[in-house]
């Protein structure tokens, strides 16, 4: 299956938050605020910006709480999304709780862990989900209270290694898994996907582990769940990588306005993905006057950036977030003709996003072709660099290798 296909997220709501005491006696640990919002809503805004638009909660206990969260969450989805609930009539075990998801799941989907935050780029997972059902592998330094996985060099998990057997640093299942709905359907009502499926696919040979090494928080002990208050605003907080479109992610042809139109730029989705990979956000910034000189409206614009973003995805790269400006002063469209806070070089397109994303303004990077981009960069307090033409991802490696360092120096938890 094409990696651009897979856009299920399931997401395990569950189960009984035992040790966080009377914290959950009514709440699924899940739904719990953590700064301000239920944790779960940090994996639903990173499934949404890498185009999961199908959207699965499966609840148990409590589930009138998340009936509520998903009531509000319909409200404020992106066109195209949408936000479903399975309610298991009883316990049933993780793999129990898919299946009984029954007509719900889409044939290969992205499965999380509801009380835990594993931050890397999960299309890497569905990439190697290409060859068969596969989960996100994490470093620890030591084995300690965890079942430990051996993996082959071509990626496969050749054995699930009990508790207390392995020893030094180890690699252990981070909760995040690409699965098959057929492979749910050989099991009874009640299964466990740690203890039953995945032993049964490991067995045929057929689980791959992606191994990365990304921040991880579970926050099913108090301990963890009190740090995640600071520690979680602290890691959604990125640099940004602001591209122009136009000239960068494609040639600039003359006031391109269909896929038949668009010539990418060699790179330009190795590019994205290595931003993606390295916990950058990426936004496209794109000035489109072609709207008010009447060449296209701004449906084809809309089109068109679907279209794009779906080629990328493919490629196992996302765009965050899109943003363009239909509006130019001599427009021959009366209702785009405006001097409009949009259009570069006024900073207005990267100032909106940094209103709604949480954003490292003094780590964070515009790439354009024009004058007019560096400017709008300059006036929105962020750095720019002039991109001439050629291999993107070439040009752009060592910028965003630059950025990493700087993440890494103002995150310690990263
Ligand atoms: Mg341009």
């Amino acid at each position: 299956m094409a990696v651009a296909d897979i856009r299920q997220c399931v997401i395990l709501l569950g189960g009984l938050g035992t040790r966080l005491g009377a914290l959950t006696r009514a709440m699924p640990k899940p739904l719990l605020d953590v700064a301000g919002k239920p944790f779960v809503d940090v994996l639903v805004g990173e499934a949404l910006r890498r185009g999961f638009t199908d959207l699965l909660l499966l609840a148990g206990h409590a589930a009138d709480v998340v009936q509520d969260y998903a009531e509000g969450l319909r409200a404020r989805l992106p066109a195209g999304a949408s936000v479903t609930v399975s309610v298991e009539p009883e316990p049933m075990g993780t793999g129990g709780g898919v299946r009984f998801a029954g007509d719900l799941l889409a044939d290969r989907f992205l499965l999380l862990n509801g009380d835990t935050w594993f931050d890397f780029h999960w299309l890497d997972l569905l990439q190697a989900a290409t060859l068969g059902p596969a989960l996100a592998a994490r470093p620890v330094p030591a084995a300690d209270r965890y079942e430990t996985l051996e993996i082959a060099s071509d990626g496969r998990v050749t054995r699930i290694v009990p508790r207390g057997e392995a020893a030094g640093e180890v690699l252990i299942n981070g909760g995040a898994y690409v699965l098959d709905k057929a492979d749910l359907l050989g099991f009874p009502e009640k299964f466990s996907i740690e203890t039953d499926l995945l032993p049964q696919l490991v067995l045929q040979g057929r689980l791959r582990a992606v191994a990365r090494t990304g921040y991880f928080i579970d926050i099913g002990v108090p301990e963890s769940y009190a740090e995640a208050q600071t520690a979680i605003p602290r890691q959604r907080t990125r640099p940004a990588l602001f591209l122009d479109r136009d000239g960068v992610l494609n040639h600039d042809d003359h006031y391109v306005g269909s896929p038949d139109r668009l010539r990418w730029m060699d790179g330009a989705a190795d590019a994205v993905r290595l931003a993606n990979q390295l916990g950058i956000y990426v936004f496209v910034v794109t000035n489109q006057a072609g709207v008010a000189k009447g060449h296209y409206g701004e449906a084809d614009v809309q089109a068109l950036h679907q279209w794009m973003a779906a080629q990328l995805r493919q490629s196992g790269a996302t765009i965050d977030d899109w943003r363009y400006c239909p509006f130019h002063p001599d427009a021959t469209v009366a209702a785009y003709a405006s001097a409009h806070s949009w259009r570069k070089p006024a900073p207005g397109m990267l100032n909106d996003l940094m209103a709604q994303w949480p954003v490292q303004r003094e780590h964070s990077l515009l790439v354009g072709d024009q004058s007019t981009d560096l400017a709008a960069a300059a006036a929105a307090g962020i750095a720019a660099v002039p991109f001439a033409g050629g291999n993107l991802h070439h040009f752009l490696a060592p910028h965003l290798a630059a950025m990493t360092k700087q993440i890494k120096a103002g995150a310690p938890d990263a």
